[in-house]
């Protein structure tokens, strides 16, 4: 048998070894248009920026390997120019020689990949305008940036994100243009925000929703124009906007195409010649989860369809079981990894979903190094079949998700992920592995267990709804959803009062799982309420609102940054450094809360963290608590190093719903006293300050109400009651009192001119959240009981005065 096989490299090289592997008579002649066959070309970038050093390492076989191991004529430098299908010959120039020939065959195998776009813009063909596909592409990129400065990457996808890095690790100040509004194109756009900000923190000056108009020569280097108008200088511009299937030979053979462009395959990976074969990137392919054909031009696929292909054309029956799309990239100190179906896909091809986000650590948080894990699955709301997952993070991000590839193929659903018994060691993973806490997640949802509602719904909230916060006083500094109740978890139970009934209570926290804990804690206790998928991390992620300050920025590659992070440097006095390494959110934070209060105004504390998401909190938490940020930047290892520096005492603003905090001291029972107090309560509460009041002594008349039943008490304390108003329609006023016909008449004129009356403003008050406090102390001098006080009232001491007015940014004695 005779087989000839077209390009030399992913598919067409396993095709070869697999045909000698199955049969040692065969004759297997290999053509490859360019000088090597069998290279690494999911390399090439990194050799670009001499993260791979040593070309040669490249190259994984070489012709002559190929021909000792495998007995393979393989002919580089030779291109196959046409098919003469009925003939079965192929035509064949030898580039070296500019001779042709023609060889025959019994199979034709088709591998010649995909060539990337060079889309016919003005000045396209200026020297220093590079597309990388091969070796040779590595070369003349490589020769073109020695020595210089500046590079443009027109394209976010893969290709384009690995050169951006390449290029910055080689030294250079790099743009990277982005015609959408997020890189990695098949990602879901807020998994791709991560993405940006490690994109910018790692110096490179990302444009995104702009496309190249055209390029010009500028002197010694091309000027690049965008569609917003900008103009970059750049002395290289590195193309990476796509590939398209190599299917000229296919089409002039009259072998049928695709749809998409790739050539037409069964899933024997046979075209419509029987004699003919084709794979890797230049065949259409059925996407596993639409069901509709796609091209999907990835490495594994190509291999794994050139050794189908040669096992059908030796009669071992093999089927291509259509491509899910896993795929991996390295984007700076972050890994981005997908496999199946994303959102964005299933609702183009109105595919029925649910989705839950999880941010887990990657392995167990007390362990040195912990890093959080962001993970977005896509699963089918009525069987919890398991449809797509995608994640973000520094660590143990493509463990996870070629977990949820086998998933996938094997047809899992929720509960199945649930059970999966996964490795663990603390350096390695949690006893609750990612993938596991997907699935309780999701499984928890589908059986009723928890409601959640995601992002998207909070635009839309109804009246009757309110957003209610459970993360901690610190976490909220560095950001809030705009008009959320602050209730931290652990106060949950003790403060049931202030909620109201009639509402749904949208509940969140940072990631997910205090908001389940509080969604339990409420429903069970009477309260609708509903869990934010994801939590505010999420939110962050999904409006893009991580902060980053390009000031702030450290630029290895000199320019810029190198001045502004020098000048900072020498106006900043660093007297204490934190590692809060390891620590997720609110750790670093609160850490830098503690240290900043123990620092004298004017000193500044530098802390260092590897959670992704302090980056942006630290600047947030310094707006609010009116602190400089004097610089956030990234450091070797994916750490996170911010320098905070004193400017006042870490104070209340308006900025945050928690920071809003007025207490008052409500010491009279005075009718008109009470009033003023209860009018100023709800207009704070209305104006979004959390209010509390704190009733002590004769102030807590106005709480008093009628027991159920009489109680028996001392004579002192039934004196005190005799004394005390019995409730809150008893009060007086201070003055012109007159034995009471004072009071009467201003309850007449109130009447008149409709003034709210004081027992409907307590009611009032409790309904817009105003918190109620009975002084223990005084309740014991006086002998008053709780049930002698309106429901809702919270009992407690001073300590709870101090700690709430030490929230506050007002208060008042009454
Ligand atoms: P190729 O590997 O491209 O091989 C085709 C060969 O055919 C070429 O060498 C070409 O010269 C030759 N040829 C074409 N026509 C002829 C002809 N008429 N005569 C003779 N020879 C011909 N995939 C991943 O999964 N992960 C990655 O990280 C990744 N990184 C990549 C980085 C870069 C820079 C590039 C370019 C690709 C990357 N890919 C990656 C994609 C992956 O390399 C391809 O999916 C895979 O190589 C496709 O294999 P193939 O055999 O179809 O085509």
């Amino acid at each position: 048998m005779k087989i000839l096989i077209v390009g030399g490299v992913a598919g067409g090289a396993s095709a070869a070894a697999r045909a000698r592997r199955l049969d040692e008579k065969a004759e297997i002649i290999l053509f490859e248009r360019g000088e090597h066959i069998s290279f690494a070309n999911c390399g090439l970038p990194y050799h670009i920026g001499d993260i791979i050093e040593e070309r040669e390492k490249l190259l994984v076989t070489t012709p002559e390997i190929m021909n000792e191991k495998f007995a393979i004529d393989v002919r580089v430098r030779n291109e196959v120019l046409s098919v003469d299908r009925n003939k079965k010959t192929v035509q064949v120039r030898n580039l070296a020689t500019g001779e042709e020939y023609r060889e025959s065959y019994d199979y034709l195998i088709l591998s010649p990949g995909a060539s990337a776009v060079r889309p016919p813009i003005i000045g396209i063909d200026l020297p220093g305008i590079y597309t990388l596909r091969n070796l040779e592409d590595t070369d003349r990129i490589k020769s073109a940036i020695a020595g210089k400065k500046s590079a443009v990457v027109v394209g976010g996808g893969y290709i384009g994100l690995e050169m951006a890095e390449s290029l910055r690790h080689a030294g250079m100040n790099v743009t990277l243009v982005e015609l959408a509004e997020q890189v990695m194109g098949p990602a879901d756009p807020e998994m791709a925000a991560m993405l940006h900000t490690e994109i910018r923190m790692s110096g490179v000056d990302l444009k995104l929703g702009q496309s190249v108009t055209s390029f010009e020569k500028a002197e010694q280097q091309l000027r690049v124009i965008l569609s917003s108008g900008s103009r970059i200088s750049a002395d290289v511009v590195i193309m990476a906007i796509g590939v398209r299937p190599e299917n000229k030979l296919a089409k002039e053979a009259g072998i049928e195409l695709g749809v998409t462009g790739g050539i037409k395959v069964n899933r024997h990976m046979q075209t419509s010649d029987k004699a003919v074969y084709a794979v890797g990137d230049a065949v259409e392919v059925t996407d596993l989860m639409t069901g509709k054909p796609a091209l999907i031009p990835l490495a594994g696929p190509a291999n794994r369809q050139g050794r189908i292909a040669v096992d059908n054309i030796f009669g071992l029956e093999r089927e291509y079981r259509d491509t899910q799309g896993s795929a991996v990239c390295k984007v700076f100190d972050l890994t981005f990894a997908m496999t199946g179906l994303s959102e964005k896909q299933a609702k183009k091809h109105a595919i029925r979903y649910d989705k839950v986000y999880v941010h887990p650590s990657n392995h167990a948080s007390y362990y040195p190094g912990a890093t959080s894990i962001s993970m977005k699955m896509i699963y089918d709301p009525d069987t919890g079949r398991v449809l797509g997952a995608q994640a973000v993070g520094m660590a143990g991000v493509e463990k996870r998700i070629d977990v949820m590839a086998v998933a996938i193929r094997a047809g899992m659903n929720v509960y199945d992920l649930e059970e999966m018994e996964l490795c663990y060691a603390p350096p390695y993973g949690s006893a609750k592995d990612p993938v596991n806490y997907a699935g309780f997640v999701a499984a928890n949802i589908l059986r009723g267990h928890g409601r959640h509602f995601h992002v998207a719904d909070i635009a839309g909230l109804r009246p009757d709804q309110k957003l209610l916060d459970v993360r901690t006083r610190e976490e909220v500094l560095a950001g809030a959803i705009p008009g959320s109740l602050n209730i931290p978890l652990h106060e949950i139970r003790a403060r049931l009062a202030e909620l109201d009934p009639q509402k749904e209570y949208m509940v969140y926290c940072q990631a997910g799982l205090r908001g389940y804990l509080a969604y339990r804690i409420l429903t069970q206790r009477g309260f609708k309420a509903s869990n934010l998928d994801g939590g505010y991390k999420t939110y962050c992620m999904i409006n893009q609102n991580a902060s980053y300050d390009k000031a702030n920025m450290t630029d290895d590659a000199g320019g810029e940054g190198d001045a502004v992070k020098e000048d900072a440097a020498s106006a900043v006095m660093v007297v204490k450094k934190l590692d809060v390494c390891g620590l997720q959110c609110p750790g670093p934070i609160a850490q830098l809360r503690a240290a900043v209060e123990a620092i004298e105004k004017g000193q500044a504390v530098e802390i260092v963290s590897t959670d992704a998401g302090f980056a942006a909190d630290v600047p947030a938490w310094c707006r609010s608590t009116g602190n400089e940020c004097v610089g956030v930047e990234k450091i070797a290892g994916g750490k996170f190093k911010a320098t905070v520096k004193k400017v006042g005492k870490v104070s209340c603003t308006p900025l945050t719903s928690c920071h809003k905090q007025m207490t008052n001291v409500i010491f009279s029972n005075d009718l008109d006293k009470a009033m003023a107090a209860l009018i100023i309560a709800n207009g704070a509460a209305a104006a979004g300050y959390k209010t509390t009041l704190f009733f002590t002594f004769w102030g807590l008349s106005i709480l008093r109400r009628q027991p159920d039943k009489p109680l028996s008490k001392g004579v002192m304390e039934t004196m005190f009651g005799m004394m005390l108003p019995k409730d809150i329609n008893g009060l007086k006023l201070s003055k012109m009192n007159m034995g009471g016909m004072g009071t009467m008449m201003m309850h007449k004129v109130m009447d008149s001119k409709h003034v709210t009356p004081l027992h409907e403003l307590l009611k009032q008050a409790v309904a817009n959240g105003v918190k109620l406090v009975a002084c223990s102390m005084s309740m014991d001098v006086m002998g008053i009981e709780q049930s002698e006080l309106i429901d809702g009232v919270e009992i407690a001491g001073v300590a709870k005065y101090i700690e709430e007015l030490s929230n506050s940014s007002a208060g008042l004695f009454i």
